[in-house]
């Protein structure tokens, strides 16, 4: 896609604007470089402008996936989980792993990537796989991808040690080195997995310290009270001098503790800026399927984290994989799935909107470039949505999506 060879003006559209609530009839005007110039009521456009007249549609900046599995997406038809369990996914997807090629998985995650953006998606984090069968393979797969896309979508490479890797620690630390290397935009893993876990944890810590990278870990993906880490991520997180850089994906096990040792978490990780990324299909799909009766839902303490002041993103994990196997690339829908399973309120669905938009983009650092704002990249979607809550509770099925200022899915 080339850059716009001329400044564009959205005129008539209901514009979101970075801090604020509501949206208003304001322009906007996109300069040659595909970023923001101006916002405001009647921008007169100049002589050569491409006007696009929107007639009252919803303008919000693009949505932001904050932890997927590009690396394993679509891999539902080849590895069978007939136990539905996350170590029935583990064992299947080992399997595709020790013949799976650089150019499968690409092929894959491309897929996966478009229908994201088509459904509004402008960054997506991967964790991509760190195991004995794959090696960096897939970390070299991602970290091309994301350099292929650069400047039409934006892509984060997590080095994610997992499965048979966690329990090989100086091979793992010399992948993680590797991976590193390649440059990959942030450390993690699943401890969990590791024996001892702790220790495997302090590893992952002094890697990210030592690469000046952030760290997004699954920090869990189970129900097991007994084997929590999250006061030890607490107590790293300081120890480590990590504070706003660490992000606990899961954090399943938060809803298994007592009541109030899930409130002294929840305080712990806001005063030590851990951010939390739930994933309720990833849960609700895997979890709590040994109990004999009332199944838990598997998903964390959402309403207490955000009473706490934790920022608490919600994402898609994987998409029709062994997994998750379904999966449309539609992070509205996670919203709209993140409701209901977290148990929010009717008042609390613009929350569930900012969980796939401003807080994960937030915490990737995507900073300026991100948002409706003067000098931001003009990433975003705009709908027949009423508003922001509309666009949640209901969806919408005419969606357009600007990169950059140009048309890069949809229709206007
Ligand atoms: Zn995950």
């Amino acid at each position: 896609m080339s850059m716009p060879e001329r400044t564009t003006l959205l005129t008539g559209g209901q514009v979101l604007r970075n801090g604020t609530d509501v949206a208003e009839k304001l322009d906007v005007a996109i300069g040659q470089d595909g970023r923001i110039t101006a916002i405001d009521r009647a921008l007169i456009p100049a002589a050569d402008t491409k006007v696009i007249e929107l007639a009252g549609k919803l303008v919000v900046p693009g949505l932001v996936d904050m932890h997927q599995h590009l690396d394993k997406s679509r891999t539902r038809r080849v590895v069978s989980n007939p136990e539905g369990t996350l170590e029935g996914a583990l064992a299947g997807y080992k399997k595709l792993a020790a013949n799976v090629t650089r150019e499968e998985i690409m092929e894959r995650a491309e897929r996966t990537l478009r229908a994201c953006l088509a459904h509004g998606t402008v960054a997506i984090r991967t964790h991509t796989n760190i195991d004995p069968e794959t090696g960096v393979r897939g970390v070299e797969a991602l970290v091309d991808l994301r350099e292929q896309w650069r400047g039409r979508f934006t892509l984060q490479v997590v080095a994610h040690v997992t499965s048979g890797a966690t329990r090989m620690p100086e091979q793992a630390k010399q992948w993680l080195d590797a991976a590193a290397a390649k440059g990959v935009d942030a450390i993690g893993g699943v401890p969990a997995f590791a024996d001892p876990p702790l220790e495997f944890l302090d590893m992952l810590f002094r890697v990210a310290v030592e690469h000046g990278l952030p760290l997004d870990m699954h920090i869990d993906e189970h129900l097991d009270a007994d084997r929590q880490m999250l006061d030890a991520l607490i107590d790293r997180t300081r120890s480590f001098g990590m504070q706003g850089r660490v992000t606990a994906g899961h954090c399943s096990v938060l809803s298994a503790l007592e009541p109030d040792h899930a409130k002294r978490i929840a305080d712990g990780f806001a005063s030590a800026g851990i951010a939390v990324v739930t994933l309720p299909a990833a849960n609700l799909f895997l979890q709590g399927r040994e109990a004999a009766k009332l199944h838990p839902r598997g998903v964390t303490r959402v309403r207490e984290l955000l009473a706490a002041g934790v920022k608490v993103s919600a994402a898609s994990d994987n998409i029709q994989d062994p997994f998750v196997p379904i999966g449309s690339g539609d992070l509205l829908e996670v919203a709209r799935l993140t409701m209901v399973a977290a148990h929010l309120g009717l008042t609390d669905v613009e929350t569930s909107y900012r969980m796939v938009g401003e807080t994960p983009a937030s915490v990737m650092g995507l900073g300026s470039d991100w948002g409706i704002q003067v000098g931001a990249r003009a990433d975003l979607l705009i709908t027949d949505a009423e508003d922001v809550e509309d666009l949640v509770t209901s969806g919408s099925l005419a969606r357009a999506v600007l990169i950059g200022g140009e048309l890069a899915a949809g229709s206007l």
